[in-house]
């Protein structure tokens, strides 16, 4: 029995946590979608055509060391603009989701575009602010050295790319349940997301 539970929202608003928490909660498999993005952003950088690197990629791809870094979060987010590369994704995005024993994606179009039907849509969000500091946490203790206001215009210019996109923009399904993280600890937005899923299993 397949059971989809789709989690959108900007940058660094607690999506990644959350979903491998409720994933490992309900012992359901986690696609983390932005991977996918970052993987075809990174083959962008190293010279590769956008569309060609999106038609073959491989679940090896989302393996490869060097997705995180903000470079390739930017090159993501562009080659997230292009419609001919969010199309080469669809497929593997929806045969994930179609498994057997329930899945958890995470992205910013999962319950909008890619899984209107998903079980259970979930919106997670925060300040561009809060968000900032935890990106710049994340960074700095991984040993980049940046600083804070470098980090908040990086947000800023993703949040304003992926809303303003004409494919696919970053925004709530009619009938998701939105969680805003700003004042809430990671414990506590966890137990918030597993009780939306856990009311949409009946
Ligand atoms: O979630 P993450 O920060 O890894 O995503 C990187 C970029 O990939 C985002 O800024 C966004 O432009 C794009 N993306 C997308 N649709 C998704 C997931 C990510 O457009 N489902």
């Amino acid at each position: 029995m397949s059971f989809t539970v789709a989690i959108d929202g900007p940058a660094a608003a607690g999506k990644g946590t959350i979903s491998k928490a409720v994933a490992a909660h309900f012992g359901f498999a986690h696609l983390d979608t932005g991977l996918l993005y970052r993987a075809v952003g990174k083959r962008l950088l190293s010279g590769e055509d956008a569309v060609l690197a999106a038609k073959d990629l491989r679940a090896e791809d989302l393996d490869v060391d060097g997705l995180r870094t903000p470079e390739v979060a930017q090159a993501a987010s562009r080659v997230a603009v292009e419609p001919e590369v969010r199309q080469a994704l669809v497929d593997f995005q929806r045969a994930f989701a179609a498994r057997s024993g329930g899945a958890v994606l995470d992205g910013r179009d999962i319950g909008t575009v890619i899984c209107p039907e998903a079980h259970a849509k979930l919106f997670v969000t925060a300040s561009a602010e809060v968000r900032a500091e935890r990106r710049f946490k994340e960074l700095t203790e991984g040993g980049l050295e940046t600083d804070f206001d470098t980090v908040l215009a990086d947000v800023k210019a993703r949040d304003e790319r992926d809303q303003s996109r004409a494919t696919a923009p970053l925004k709530p399904a009619d009938d998701a349940v939105t969680i805003d993280t700003s004042g809430l600890s990671i414990e506590a937005a966890i137990a918030a997301a597993v009780a939306v899923v856990q009311k949409a299993r009946g």
